[in-house]
Parts: C-alpha cells; sequence; structure tokens
C-alpha cells in the first residue's frame, strides 16, 4: 500500500530555485510529498492560517517582504505544522532569529544536495507527529474528563426521581391499596429496580473505560463468600423451583487475596443469567484450583440446564452493547452489559471467562483469576446445597422482641432482617462488630432495654464477629449473641461457645433453622414481656431528623417513608433554610443532607452542622458516591446512596 502523501507548501518567489526544490524533495526517499507551490508573501499567510499542510519550507527572501515576518504571522494565525526557513547564503543572526520567531529549522538552499536537507525534513515531521499525538492524548483526556463528569452528574439526576417512584411504590404496596393493584404495583416497582441496575452498570462500565475502576485487593475467606453469595442466590432459585448447588472439587485455600465485593458481583452476575435463563433443572457451582503458566489459579464454574445460547450470538455477549439491536425483542431484560463487565473485571484480575454452550442443552461459564500465592494457605472441602426438596416455603413463627443483626454486607443484612421482623420480632442493623458494640454501650449507659439477640457474622472490617462477642459479654451483655458462620470445621461450636456465643446458624441462612432460632430463644421472652405492659421500648423517645432536599418529590418521599418509621421529619429545601432552622431548634437527632442544594453544597454545610451544632449526627444522600477523602474530613457520620428505600432507612433509624 503507498504511504499517505506528505501536504507540503513551498514558499518561494523564484520558479528556478522552486524547480530545484522540487527535484530534491522528489529524490526524497522516505516521503511521497504532495507540493504546493506559492510565490506572494500575502497568498502564503492567507493558505498558512488555514492550517491544511504537514509541513513549509518558507524562503528568507520574498520580494520585498522578507519570511521572517511572514512565519511570524502564520504561527500567529494559528499554523501548527513545522516551518523549515530556506536561505540563500548562512547567517548565524538570521538562523537564530528564524528558530526564536518558531521555524525549526533553518537551511542554505546549496546544502539541499545533501543528506542535511533529507535529515532536516525528517526530523520536522517527527517532531509534528509526537506534538499532533500529544494533542491528541489532551483532547481525549479532556473529553474523558468531561464524559466522567457528565456521567456522575446524570447518575445524580436519575437516582433523583428514581428514588421518588421506588419509595412511593413501596408504600403503596405496604397499604392497603396494595389489594387492588398489586400487580401493577409489582410491575412498577420491579422496573424501577430494573432501571438501578442498569444505570450501575453503565457506570460500572464507564468507570472501566475511563481506567478509573481500581481493585480493591485484600484477604478474602472464601467459604463465607461462597455462603454469601449462595444466601442471595437461593430465593430466586426456590422462586423458579430450581436446585442450586455448590461444591468444590478438590479442597480449597480458604483465604485468597481478591477483591472482594467484585469478585462476587462476578458470582452473582453469572448464577444470576443462569437463574434466569433456565426454567427447569439445576444450576451447578464448581470451584477447583489449577496450575496456569506455573501460576495456581483459581477456577469457578457456573453450569445450568436452561435455554443455552446459539454459536453465533456467543462471540458477542462480552462485547458491550453488541446485542443493543436485539433488546426489543427481548423478553428477559437487560442491557446486555453484565458479561461485559464480568470479562473486563477478570481481566484485571489477571483472569479469564469462558464459556460451552448448547442451545437447548444449557451453557457453562468458566471464570479464572489469580488468587495471590495460595501455596501455604490452608485448604478445605465446601460444599453448599439446595435441593429441592428444600424448596417448601417456611412460614415464619410469631414472636416478639428486639434482635440485631451485624454483618457488613448490606443485602445480607435486609434480608436476614426480613426474615427477622417477618416474625415480629422489632429489628436494627450493624454494620460491623464495633457498631454492634457503640449500640449495646449507649443503651447499657443510658438504662435502656437491650437485645434479646443479636445475630453476628463472623468476618467483617473493623470489627469481626469474635472479638465483638467478646468485647460485649465484657460490657456485660445478657441476651444471647448466635454467630452466622459459613465455617463447618470440627471444632468451631466450642471455640464460639467459649467465646461467648450461644449458638450458631450456618450460613447460607436457612430460614427454617433461623425461625427455630427465634422461637426457642424469643418464645419465652415473649411472655416475660406480655406481664409488663408496654415496656418493649421503655425510654424510647420520639425520633427527629431535619431533612435538606431540594426536588420536592424526593423530600415528600423520604419524608413519608421516614414518617412510616415514626421518625418525625422537617423538610427544608436549601442551604439557609437549614440554618436558619437550626438557629430556631436544633434538637434533631439527625440532618440528612442533600449533596447538591441550589444555594451550596451539602457537604459544605454539613461541615457548618458539625462546628455549630457537634451532637446533631450528619447524614449524606447522593446520587453518586461522594469522595472518600472529603467524607473522612468532615466527619460524615454516613453516606447514603439514592435512590432511598425503606429498608435503607429503617437501618438509619
Ligand atoms: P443481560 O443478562 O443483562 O442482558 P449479560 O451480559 O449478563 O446481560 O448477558 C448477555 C446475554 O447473554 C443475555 O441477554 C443472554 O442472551 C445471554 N446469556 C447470558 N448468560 C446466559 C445463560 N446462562 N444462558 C443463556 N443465555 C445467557
Amino acid at each position: 500500500m503507498l504511504a499517505k502523501a506528505t501536504k507540503l507548501l513551498l514558499v518561494e518567489d523564484d520558479e528556478d530555485d522552486y524547480i530545484l526544490t522540487r527535484d530534491y524533495l522528489e529524490q526524497l526517499s522516505s516521503h511521497v510529498f504532495d507540493i504546493e507551490w506559492i510565490s506572494s508573501p500575502e497568498q502564503a499567510i492567507h493558505v498558512l492560517s488555514k492550517n491544511e499542510h504537514d509541513i513549509c519550507l518558507l524562503d528568507y527572501r520574498l520580494g520585498a517582504s522578507d519570511g521572517l515576518s511572514v512565519l511570524k504571522k502564520a504561527i500567529k494565525n494559528g499554523f501548527c505544522g513545522p516551518i523549515i526557513m530556506l536561505t540563500g547564503q548562512s547567517n548565524d543572526a538570521l538562523d537564530s532569529a528564524a528558530l526564536d520567531a518558531g521555524a525549526v529549522d533553518y537551511l542554505v538552499k546549496s546544502e539541499m544536495s545533501g543528506s542535511r536537507f533529507a535529515r532536516s525534513i525528517r526530523y520536522a515531521l517527527a517532531r509534528r507527529d509526537v506534538e499532533d499525538e500529544r494533542v491528541e492524548r489532551l483532547k481525549a483526556e479532556a473529553e474523558n474528563r468531561s464524559k466522567d463528569r457528565f456521567l456522575a452528574h446524570l447518575s445524580h439526576e436519575l437516582r433523583t426521581p428514581l428514588s421518588s417512584i421506588l419509595g412511593y411504590t413501596e408504600l403503596l404496596m405496604l397499604s392497603d391499596f396494595n389489594k387492588q393493584a398489586e400487580n401493577e404495583l409489582g410491575v412498577i416497582y420491579r422496573n424501577g429496580k430494573h432501571l438501578l441496575s442498569l444505570l450501575n452498570d453503565v457506570l460500572d462500565l464507564s468507570k472501566i473505560a475511563v481506567d478509573k475502576l481500581e481493585l480493591n485487593l485484600s484477604d478474602v475467606n472464601l467459604d463465607s463468600l461462597m455462603a454469601d453469595v449462595f444466601t442471595l442466590m437461593r430465593v430466586s432459585a426456590l422462586d423458579k423451583g430450581l436446585s442450586l448447588r455448590f461444591e468444590s472439587l478438590a479442597p480449597l485455600p480458604l483465604v485468597v487475596n481478591a477483591d472482594d465485593t467484585r469478585l462476587r458481583q462476578i458470582l452473582i452476575n453469572l448464577i444470576n443469567n443462569a437463574i434466569k435463563f433456565t426454567e427447569q433443572g439445576e444450576i451447578v457451582v464448581n470451584a477447583w484450583t489449577e496450575m496456569v503458566v506455573e501460576r495456581e489459579m483459581l477456577f469457578f464454574s457456573i453450569k445450568d440446564s436452561g435455554v443455552g445460547i446459539a454459536p453465533e450470538k456467543q462471540a458477542l455477549i462480552f462485547k458491550p452493547f453488541e446485542q443493543i439491536a436485539d433488546v426489543e425483542s427481548r423478553s428477559v431484560g437487560g442491557a446486555g452489559l453484565g458479561l461485559a463487565i464480568c470479562s473486563e473485571l477478570l481481566s484485571r484480575m489477571q483472569g479469564t471467562i469462558s464459556l460451552d454452550s448448547h442451545e437447548g442443552e444449557g451453557s457453562t461459564f468458566t471464570i479464572s483469576l489469580y488468587p495471590g500465592n495460595i501455596k501455604k494457605v490452608k485448604r478445605n472441602l465446601l460444599k453448599l446445597d439446595l435441593t429441592p426438596n428444600m424448596q417448601q416455603k417456611t412460614t415464619p413463627c410469631q414472636v416478639t422482641g428486639h434482635v440485631l443483626v451485624v454483618d457488613d454486607l448490606r443485602d445480607l443484612r435486609v434480608l436476614v432482617g426480613h426474615l427477622i421482623s417477618s416474625a415480629g420480632a422489632d429489628v436494627d442493623y450493624a454494620d460491623n462488630g464495633k457498631q454492634a458494640l457503640d449500640k449495646v454501650k449507649k443503651q447499657l449507659t443510658e438504662r435502656h432495654a437491650t437485645y434479646d439477640i443479636i445475630f453476628l457474622d463472623i468476618h467483617m472490617p473493623v470489627m469481626g464477629g469474635k472479638e465483638a462477642a467478646i468485647e460485649l459479654r465484657k460490657l456485660g451483655f445478657k441476651g444471647a449473641i448466635i454467630a452466622l458462620t459459613a465455617a463447618t470445621m470440627k471444632g468451631i461450636r466450642n471455640e464460639l461457645t467459649a467465646l461467648g456465643f450461644d449458638d450458631m446458624i450456618a450460613k447460607p441462612v436457612d430460614s427454617n433453622l433461623l425461625y427455630q432460632c427465634l422461637e426457642s430463644r424469643l418464645g419465652q421472652k415473649a411472655q416475660r414481656i406480655s406481664s409488663i405492659p408496654s415496656t418493649a421500648k421503655p425510654n424510647a423517645k420520639i425520633k427527629r431528623f431535619l431533612l435538606v432536599e431540594d426536588d420536592a418529590d424526593a423530600a415528600q418521599i423520604t419524608q413519608l417513608l421516614l414518617e412510616s418509621l415514626d421518625v418525625e421529619t422537617t423538610i427544608v429545601t436549601n442551604v439557609e433554610a437549614c440554618c436558619t432552622m437550626l438557629k430556631q431548634d436544633s434538637d434533631y437527632d439527625k440532618v440528612l443532607l442533600d449533596m447538591q442544594l441550589p444555594d451550596g453544597s451539602g457537604l459544605e454545610l454539613a461541615g457548618f452542622i458539625k462546628e455549630h451544632y457537634p451532637s446533631i449526627k450528619r447524614v449524606i444522600i447522593s446520587g453518586l458516591e461522594p469522595d472518600a477523602v472529603h467524607i473522612r474530613q468532615l466527619e460524615i457520620d454516613q453516606v447514603l446512596l439514592k435512590p432511598i428505600n425503606l429498608a435503607l432507612l429503617n437501618e438509619l433509624v
């Protein structure tokens, strides 16, 4: 293929010199030139200002005018390519004047026959290429930055109205109207949730695209990760009457070095797909390790007995947006981004994803990742089962009491909390052992009734379950402490009892076992409580929140949801109104702040409140994750991501 011609402008008032220069240029083997010849200085300035040439050779002497002034004007008018000055005689003063004015080189015409000319042209063009690349890169970076800002903004803008849609729907679903419009409300709710997950996918992918997605590697307990994934997935498997099995073919390392959240996201995505595209049969998840090029890699396979994937589609499904055309005809929702995200995440984990699928028979997705050096890590066989005979739905028992659920994973916390509250107990939540300890400490010092039962996850950041149990007992906590644990090793029960636990419930949490536990511990408690009228929450004082939100719908639904949780909620819509309100009345437990307010930023307002009203807790409500450093600096107590829903607020209250 012929190389693209280099567009060269030759500014020369002497025709003989033009012909000579053209001949020399044609002899240069390194480039093919498309030469345009101009003899008048005015015309040269005009043509150069269009910036259409890759390089310009400019004669120093152009009739009455001189080349130097053409050079200066051309650069001022925006010519970006290299300009080489040509002259009849060597002159040091002219040479440096030309270079100072922006020429890249200064050549005596007699040098054109030698190698110096070729070299000068080559260097000039190479420099132009480097400069072009730099400009392109800066442009792309600027575009990415504005894309980032746009996406951050879009995410916030979309999450706010979504809060209202989901919040109102949730309220209606809880009310009596539900009976008349149960199906319709279900459709709105499911679609709202779906929209939210699409939004999260698009954001994830855009983060990957601009290389903003960083893995957060830490030691991860494989058994509890698998048990958690299983707990979350079993609900949807049960709903479709599918059996879900997880087994390791050989002993697995108990601890691996991985990004906990992202690995969970990948597995959930693949198992979710398997459930989504399977009508009957089973889903089997396997895990094993295998040497790949002298490194021991961790593998998972997710096998379903579902519809399978046509061969022509198999190559496309890992590419984002490839199946847009397919979207309208699809009955099972999805933007087709999940697998693309999995594939990108896995390549960041130094791993791969592959697929083996036959239409009508099912699919097996196999993924691998580098789990760090696991040579010396202890191993164990893992097995989790959800066979069809466990599929009868359980009916909750009826109990009364106050229960604290402590788990760092929000979804799991809410799931377990939901089961407990459906049995009639009041549920409170904590993210980790430290938070649980603080809650109990406060109750004991204020002489409030404490929890009847605390369910403690074992592996949590900040403070794990074992340490928390010891500390709780030291504080004098007398209620039951139950471990939620995936560990099945022999001797674990004795170890836990020695630390102060009363019992353990294995993860994935089986609702039957959970209800049995509640019934045996709260059944007696219920009678005890009923003999002392209305002492369930003796010193309970009505909570008061101040909500600073400028979007009227979002403010109203948050207020309604909070009031359904017995929180007295006052709304103000901007920074100034908030300050005025606090001046009149600062007896609030918490202030909930939207990030972007019409007359200022919620974060700054939070700083102001911390300084002037330190006893009020500050909660930021945001459509996008705020900067962690900023949050720490301002000592924000909590961040809630929109859309806000009842479960989130319940935890907050
Ligand atoms: P989404 O499921 O959100 O559309 P994914 O990227 O997760 O996006 O999946 C892309 C497509 O690949 C799906 O729409 C589906 O057509 C196909 N697919 C994925 N997993 C399976 C599976 N286990 N069985 C059959 N088809 C699947």
